[in-house]
């Protein structure tokens, strides 16, 4: 590991074959992976379907760069446009590569217009969209920007959930406002009912974007497509990325194509982008997610997963105070320290994902069976026990 930059808390812990919801060591011990590498194997490990689609294409062509046309990539945005509010899609590698789109795609509209003193973006307070230079101004965490001055400017920034204060930060230089639907990272952080909707009718007034973040929360995670979907609200842009794959790195920002309108020939681009292993896994991903009863049982394993940790916390209120979440991005808020609780998971082999907070998450496979939230529901408990 000596060979490494030393910027992750890495585990001494290393895996070497998974399948569905399992993870197995090197010395063969098994671990439930209710953490999906940060909700990123949305369909789980070997997914034979997903390993076929990319064997076959592995074998027939992997890269021609975007100077050509690539029919997974087009097969992959003509699904993304049918099933969402987009009319136009741009593929890139990451989350942070997804918000770098979104931010682009929102100041290009207002330049394209003739406004180009619109260029400022409202964000909010525990904002997570990446660790870019422009994801980190974009970005509520404080400690992640220190020693990376000068980051991007355009940046506004409001208390998450907050209409009022959104309302007042907007002036004639406000190009759009970007959040997520449900915050990740910070903690499973919840929005107030109408939030979404209320940014949607804020933003028609003063003819400025709203741009979504849809990087965790998206491509089913909270029981439908889109997150913004629960409010019926269709945004101008969104990212996408961490589940879209199911593990290949494949990102994309959506947008209609009033959004759209700046984003010509040569204004952005990406040499990997959409190409053909990444493209032809993904189309795979989401048409099994966008497959009949695909997604009404995200919403039912959810419903069953959070209904037993809400037992378990009545029956262990001194070690978690609270679950929050929609579908299968569930958090705890540990009422002990939370690293303890993280790691007495870990050592009972169910893997979950620290976020702030004191908050612990559950981002378990989409496709997981009842049978693995019972499994799972019956480790929590003898985890809490432990705590007595
Ligand atoms: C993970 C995440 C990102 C960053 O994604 P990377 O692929 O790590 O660059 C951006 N926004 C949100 C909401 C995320 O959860």
């Amino acid at each position: 590991m000596d060979a490494l930059m030393p910027t992750y808390a890495r585990l001494d812990l290393a895996f070497e074959r998974g399948e569905g919801p399992y993870l197995f060591t090197t010395d063969g011990t098994r671990y439930l992976d209710f953490g999906t590498g940060i909700a990123v194997t949305a369909l789980g490990h070997a997914h034979p379907k997903l390993v076929a689609v990319l064997a076959e294409q592995a074998g027939r062509l992997w890269h021609t760069s975007n100077l050509y046309r690539i029919g997974p990539q087009e097969r992959l945005a003509a699904r993304l446009v049918e099933h969402s509010f987009a009319d136009r899609v741009f593929f890139c590698n990451s989350g942070a590569e997804a918000s770098e789109g979104v931010i682009k795609t929102v100041r290009r509209f207002h330049y394209h217009h003739g406004n180009s003193e619109r260029v400022e973006v409202i964000v909010t307070d525990g904002a997570f969209h990446g660790r870019t230079l422009a994801g980190l101004a974009a970005g509520g965490n404080e400690a992640h920007r220190a020693g990376f001055t000068p980051l991007a400017s355009g940046f506004v920034r409001v208390p998450y959930g907050d209409l009022e204060a959104t309302r007042a930060a907007v002036t004639d230089r406000t190009a759009a406002v970007f959040v997520e639907p449900l915050q990740g990272e910070s903690g499973i952080v919840t929005a107030p009912q109408g939030y979404l909707a209320g940014l949607r009718s804020l933003c028609d007034e003063h003819g400025i974007l709203l741009a979504l973040d849809e990087v965790q929360t998206g491509v089913g995670r909270t029981g439908r497509f889109l997150a913004c979907e629960w409010e019926e609200v269709s945004p101008d842009v969104a990212g996408l990325a961490k589940g879209l794959g199911s593990g290949f790195p494949i990102g994309a920002v959506l947008a209609t194509e009033r959004a759209a309108v700046g984003m010509v020939p040569g204004t952005h681009g990406s040499t990997f982008g959409g190409n053909f292993l990444a493209s032809a896994v993904a189309d795979a991903v989401v048409e099994e997610i966008l497959s009949p009863g695909f997604l009404a049982g995200v919403e039912q394993a959810g419903a069953r997963l959070r209904d037993g940790l809400e037992r378990l916390q009545n029956q262990h209120p001194g070690v978690i105070s609270e679950v929050r979440g929609r579908g299968l991005m569930l958090g705890m808020t540990a009422a002990v320290p939370a690293a303890d609780l993280y790691a007495r998971f870990r050592e009972h082999r169910l893997l979950t994902v620290p976020a702030g907070g004191d908050t612990v998450r559950m981002l378990p496979p989409l496709n997981i069976e009842h049978a693995h939230v019972d499994e799972t529901l019956a480790i929590t408990e003898a985890v809490f026990r432990t705590f007595r």
